[in-house]
């Protein structure tokens, strides 16, 4: 059933995203409804294909729909080029045309692979996303943004590339590790600090209840977030100025992934101390008032993320901030909060205060809290 939907508005590569629960049930009707081709590949991953590939395929297949799956392995390093060459060859043997549609069923990792080559595979072929997990629920699978790795830098290749709609189904969630809903709530309280005050003291009142998967919460979690988020991809869709403020704990967040290769902090959790030392930042510089900083990091940390100190060095955490895509002429850019609800975009920090305010995060994450 189709409880909510909210639209994303971008003149002719408009699209909805539908929210509900059983929704494999209407998936193919809403494939009809849009006009979708008939000839489908699903993409996803083992984990995934476990749980929910048989359901989607024979709901596909009974609406006359001719549907091949590809299954690949779980996890970030299938990202890359070589995974991408992987698929176009399996597409290719499979005879898979222009008049084609490919479903991304699965988290970011499977957004982003199959919402690039939807993107890329003879020219671009039409896209749906069905998101998993979720962060990819409430950030990644809106907004058009696909890519694959480079050895020398995370998302390096890739496009903005619409879906034709998304499809949230919170009940996948039931099967997803419980460290990955710890994820997914590291950028949901990023849209609460960034855009919402009034979001970020309901995800302070039932952070419990969501944590729990209660599904009245759940769900309006999911559409605020989409809601915030289409917002901004409409006003700004190539990221140019505005969607930049989504950023928030990224700046150090990509680089505490980095600095971790990738191996050690998931992007959530990444994001979450990012957030936590950029708040720091906000403070220190005197633009955020301390009874503010305080309630964002009391509320960021009731979130477990398991950091040993030992496996970063700051140096190294810098090192990697200066390779992000974001930085502007080799200085690290940050979205710093100013009060709940607001961002101010800042160039100049200085190093020792970034290292500061690393300093803050691990010596949180020693006294075992995180
Ligand atoms: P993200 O959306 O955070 O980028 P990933 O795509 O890396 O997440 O997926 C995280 C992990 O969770 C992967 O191992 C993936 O196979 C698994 N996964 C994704 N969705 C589900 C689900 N609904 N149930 C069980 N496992 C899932
Ligand atoms: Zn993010």
């Amino acid at each position: 059933m189709i409880q909510r939907q909210i639209d994303v508005s971008l003149g002719d590569r408009s699209y909805p995203v539908y929210f509900g629960s059983e929704l494999t049930a209407s998936f193919a009707p809403t494939c009809q409804q849009h006009g979708i081709p008939r000839r489908i590949v699903i993409v996803t991953d083992t984990n995934i294909a476990r749980h929910y590939l048989a359901p989607l395929e024979n709901n596909l297949k009974h609406f006359d729909f001719d549907v091949s799956s590809v299954v690949i392995p779980p996890g970030e390093n299938q990202k890359s080029l070589q995974r991408a060459h992987v698929l176009y060859t399996a597409l290719l043997k499979l005879g898979v045309g222009r008049k084609s549609a490919i479903v991304a069923l699965g988290g970011g990792v499977i957004g982003d692979l199959a919402g690039f080559i939807a993107a890329t595979y003879q020219r671009g072929v039409t896209l749906i996303q069905v998101p998993t997990t979720l962060l990819s629920q409430v950030d990644s699978s809106v907004g058009g943004k696909v890519a694959v790795n480079h050895p020398l830098g995370k998302n390096m290749i890739g496009a903005f590339y619409q879906p034709k709609f998304v499809w949230v189904d919170a009940e996948t969630l039931r099967t997803l590790p419980a460290r990955e809903i710890v994820c997914g709530l590291g950028e949901v309280l990023k849209y609460g600090v960034v855009f919402d005050a009034e979001f970020f003291a309901y995800l302070e009142a039932n952070l419990d209840n969501i944590l729990k998967l209660e599904p009245a919460s759940v769900l309006h979690v999911q559409a605020r977030c989409c809601e915030l988020k289409a917002h901004v991809v409409s006003e700004d869709e190539r990221e140019q100025g505005l969607r930049a403020v989504l950023n928030y704990g990224h700046t150090v967040g990509h680089a505490l992934e980095a600095a971790g290769h990738y191996r050690i902090l998931k992007h959530g959790e990444a994001v979450l101390l990012g957030m936590i030392a950029e708040s720091f930042i906000a403070r220190e510089m005197g633009l955020l008032p301390p009874d503010v900083h305080e309630r964002i990091v009391q509320t960021l940390r009731r979130l477990p993320v398991k950091l040993a100190r030992s496996s970063f060095s700051s140096s190294r955490v810098l090192k990697a901030m200066a390779f992000d895509k974001k930085s502007v002429e080799g200085k690290a850019r940050f979205i710093l909060p100013i009060r709940l609800g607001e961002v101010q975009v800042v160039d100049e920090v200085d190093v020792p205060l970034i290292q500061s305010s690393l300093r803050y995060v691990f010596g949180l994450a020693g006294k075992g809290s995180q």
